[in-house]
C-alpha cells in the first residue's frame, strides 16, 4: 500500500472502457458537457437492476421512477463506452472524464478515524495491473475526496427527485433536474441566501 506513490502503469488496454459501465455523478456530466458540449441526453443512459451487477440493492443513487429502479451511467455500445475513441483506443474525454476512471483501479485505505492510509491497486478488478509506474498518492486523494463530495451531492439530488411524484415521470427527466438544482446552487443570490441554505436546502429548491 503506497502512501506517497502507487506502483501502477495504465497500459491502455481498454478493459475498464470497453467492458466496464461508467457510472458518472452530475458533477461528473457538468465538467464533461462544459468542457466539451457534449449532449448528457445522448451520452447518459438509465439502467435498470437486471442491466447491470455490481451495485448494491440499498446504493442511495437509485433514481425510483413507477415502481421500477435506475441508475445512470454512460452509454456503451459494441465499442464500449460513448466517449471511447475506437480508432485511437484512447477515451475522447481524457481531460475531463469521471473521477472514477481516474481513479481506477486504485483503491483507497483509511484507518479507523478516517485518516488517509494510502492507495493499492483493486484485487478484484479486469485490469492487468502493470505495475511500472509510479503514480501519486496525495493527487490521488485529492480527487477521491472530490469524488466523495460529488457523491453526497449527488445521494441529495437523487432524495429529491425521488420525492417527486408527477405524470409521465421518466428517469431521464434526472438529468434536467440536476442541471436546474446545480445551476441554482451556484447562483450568488441563492449561495448567499437565509441560513438553511445549505446543500439539503438548496437541492430541494426550484
Ligand atoms: S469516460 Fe473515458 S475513461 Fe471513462 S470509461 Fe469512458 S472512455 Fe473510458
Ligand atoms: S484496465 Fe487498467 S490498463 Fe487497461 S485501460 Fe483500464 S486502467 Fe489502463
Amino acid at each position: 500500500m503506497g502512501k506517497k506513490s502507487v506502483c501502477f502503469r495504465c497500459h491502455h488496454c481498454g478493459h475498464c472502457c470497453k467492458d466496464v459501465v461508467c457510472l458518472p455523478t452530475p458533477g461528473d456530466v457538468e465538467r464533461i458537457v462544459k468542457h466539451t458540449g457534449a449532449n448528457p441526453f445522448e451520452f447518459l443512459v438509465f439502467l435498470t437492476p437486471d442491466e447491470l451487477t455490481g451495485v448494491e440493492k440499498n446504493d442511495p443513487t437509485w433514481l425510483k421512477v413507477d415502481g421500477e429502479k435506475y441508475i445512470m451511467g454512460l452509454k456503451r455500445d459494441r465499442k464500449g463506452c460513448y466517449f471511447r475513441d475506437a480508432k485511437a483506443k484512447h477515451c475522447g474525454v481524457y481531460a475531463h472524464r469521471p473521477l472514477l476512471c481516474r481513479l481506477y483501479p486504485c483503491k483507497l485505505h483509511e484507518g479507523r478515524s478516517g485518516e488517509f492510509r494510502g492507495f493499492s491497486l483493486h484485487e478484484d478488478v479486469g485490469c492487468p495491473r502493470h505495475r511500472d509506474g509510479e503514480v501519486d498518492a496525495q493527487a490521488l486523494y485529492a480527487i477521491y475526496q472530490e469524488d466523495h463530495l460529488n457523491q453526497q451531492d449527488y445521494q441529495d439530488l437523487v432524495e429529491y427527485f425521488n420525492q417527486k411524484e408527477y405524470p409521465g415521470k421518466k428517469p431521464e427527466d434526472f438529468i434536467e433536474v440536476f442541471i436546474e438544482v446545480r445551476r441554482a446552487k451556484k447562483t450568488p443570490a441563492k449561495r448567499a441566501g437565509a441560513p438553511g441554505t445549505g446543500r439539503k436546502k438548496a437541492a430541494k429548491a426550484g
